[in-house]
């Protein structure tokens, strides 16, 4: 083991201060790597771990642990055995990479048919980062790659600041968006301008789609523009339902969106609408009201147009590769680097989980380097 001593910041449950630590940098094992993060990016669930919304009760001292899975770093350490990506690109000290904390189980009947999700999904190894390898989560200086952990060297174009987010937000969208068509001359909405929202905009538009973005905030709404919404609809200047509706109709010449993607979070109100505003044969994608959310739907439109319904969580290995793909060819049409709103230093990761619990930033990271 090396004397090389990293810092992480640990949490110990919902309601507890968030400590700095320092660790050993572990040597990687065979088939292993160990990364230096650079940025880590502040997801919503790590939000709902924050404030308990899952996970231990409130107040309770749990075991340390590494939160965070959103991450772009470098290689540091090579374990013996290594030496690609995981789609066979060389990969050497020093290389950028991006990389998933998460693997697939490989044997459940969902990843024998190869679908996701997998429920047996693992997040990395156990919780406590007091035990070795220590560096398991994205709020951290290093973190630890066990073997078969996807891995990808970041194209030299596209910045840490669009990389960080390609797993997970940006992949649990694109993901989402395999399960739908976009007909020639067909439109697709989306329902809130949250990160996940800014993402799908140019995978709506790189299928060929038209996209219309909803929110009630008019700069995220300036930004969906940016990243390639023909059509903002200010859910302030369209109060109810059916004024957004009715916009809705105008704007596709009273054929309606193809596809409606829900990415809101806690706004369970926004499917009936969302439902409502498609086309005869449409489908309604929900993606972002993960949580006890009961919606009541009209069965009898929903039939009579010949809907569909579908859920989405997790992605493919393939899923980081196309957004990694996406962004690069479009680095210069759409600003990927905007949807990281706020950065912060690792010291002040509690504070950056605090102002994206409160709404105040599109997406907030925490900057190592
Ligand atoms: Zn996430
Ligand atoms: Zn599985």
């Amino acid at each position: 083991m090396s004397a090389l001593m990293g810092k992480a910041v640990v949490n110990f449950g919902p309601g507890i201060p968030w400590e700095m630590r320092e660790y050993p940098v572990p040597s990687p094992k065979p088939g292993a790597m160990v990364l230096k993060i650079s940025m880590a990016s502040i997801c919503g669930s790590d939000v709902h771990a924050y404030l308990g919304e899952f996970g231990g009760p409130k107040g309770v001292r749990q075991k340390p642990s590494i939160l965070g899975h959103e991450f772009v770093g470098r290689v540091h350490e090579l374990g013996e055995g290594v030496c690609t990506d995981t789609v066979g690109r060389r990969l050497e000290v020093g290389d950028r990479v991006l990389w998933s904390p998460s693997m697939l189980c490989g044997r459940c009947p969902s990843c024998l048919r190869e679908v996701v999700p997998c429920p047996n999904r693992k997040e990395h190894q156990g919780t406590t980062s007091d035990d070795w390898p220590h560096f398991k989560g994205a709020f951290a200086e290093y973190y630890y790659l066990n073997p078969g952990q996807w891995v990808y060297k970041v194209p030299d174009v596209v910045p840490d600041s669009a990389a960080v987010y390609v797993d997970c937000a940006a992949a649990t969208v694109a993901y989402a968006l395999t399960k739908v068509d976009f007909p020639m001359g067909s439109w697709g909405l989306i329902q809130g301008a949250g990160g996940l929202g800014l993402c799908a905009a140019p995978m709506m538009k790189d299928r060929g789609a038209r996209v219309i973005v909803v929110d009630k905030r008019a700069e995220r709404l300036e930004l969906a523009r940016a990243f390639g919404a023909d059509h903002t609809i200010d859910g302030t200047e369209y109060p109810t339902p059916e004024s957004r509706i009715e916009r809705v109709r105008e704007l596709t010449k009273g054929v309606g969106p193809e596809v409606v993607l829900e990415v809101v979070a806690g706004a369970p109100e926004v499917v009936p609408e969302g439902l409502e505003m498609l086309a005869i044969g449409g489908t309604y994608l929900t993606v972002g009201l993960v949580g006890p959310y009961p919606v009541t739907i009209e069965m009898g439109p929903f039939i009579n147009k010949g809907l569909r319904l579908i859920g989405s969580a997790q992605f493919k290995a393939a899923t980081m590769a196309d957004v990694l793909d996406l962004m690069e060819r479009t680095i210069d049409k759409y600003p990927w680097d905007k949807v990281i709103s706020h950065t912060f230093r690792l010291e002040d990761t509690e504070e950056a989980i605090k102002q994206a619990a409160a709404g105040k930033v599109v997406r907030a990271a925490v900057v190592m380097d």
